[in-house]
């Protein structure tokens, strides 16, 4: 089947292919600009994002929109979307066989939105995209190049929301993202 959105989204919003379709509300396949720059990859949705169908739009979600708002990055500018597309259970973390089976619909997005850069937000989209032994507390705000693309982890909002030190690191690698977008779309 060609790869477009329509398709994609047709077959993500049915797809059966793991436990998770048994508990979810909604699939969370993702939103923002189709052509952007910048593409943020989170975890998994949590209860908001279950119930909206929408990425990050819980707590974390909004304080995720606070850090965009003040290094000066509109969030319809980029695109958002997770590895998983269902809520896993309590918000346990994914299992390696439903990463395994959901990571396409995720490599399919990036080969339509072809960002420049892809920031991971949080330890295991880190570990799934960038290295698998990748260490969140030592290696996030690191740049990395990976095929055609430079990519980066910072934390996750929701581990902010827990553990509110790591705020001002949090603020210093986002102002590196736009640092970085500035530099690689510069006319
Ligand atoms: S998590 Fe991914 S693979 Fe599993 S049912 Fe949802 S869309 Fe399909």
């Amino acid at each position: 089947m060609e790869l477009t959105w329509d398709n994609l989204e047709n077959e993500c919003k049915s797809c059966t292919r793991c436990e998770l379709c048994g508990t979810r509300t909604n699939v969370v396949f993702g939103c923002g600009n189709r052509n952007a720059d910048l593409m943020f990859v989170g975890e998994a949705p949590g209860e908001s994002e279950d119930l909206s169908g929408i990425p990050f739009v819980g707590r974390a979600g909004r304080l995720f929109d606070r850090y965009l708002e003040v290094v000066g990055i509109q969030r319809e500018s980029v695109y958002i979307a997770n590895m998983l597309k269902c809520r896993p259970p309590k918000n346990r973390d994914p299992k390696p066989e439903e990463q395994d089976l959901c990571i396409e619909y995720l490599r399919a997005q990036v080969k339509l939105v072809k960002p420049k850069l892809i920031v991971c937000l949080g330890r295991i989209s880190a570990m799934r995209l960038i290295r698998n032994d990748f260490k969140i507390t030592k290696e996030h705000g690191v740049w990395f190049d990976k095929g055609d693309y430079r990519m980066c982890a910072v934390y996750h909002p929701s581990l902010l929301l827990r553990d509110p030190r790591k705020k001002t690191e949090m603020l210093e690698d986002m102002k590196a993202v736009k640092a970085e977008l500035d530099r690689l779309t510069e006319k």
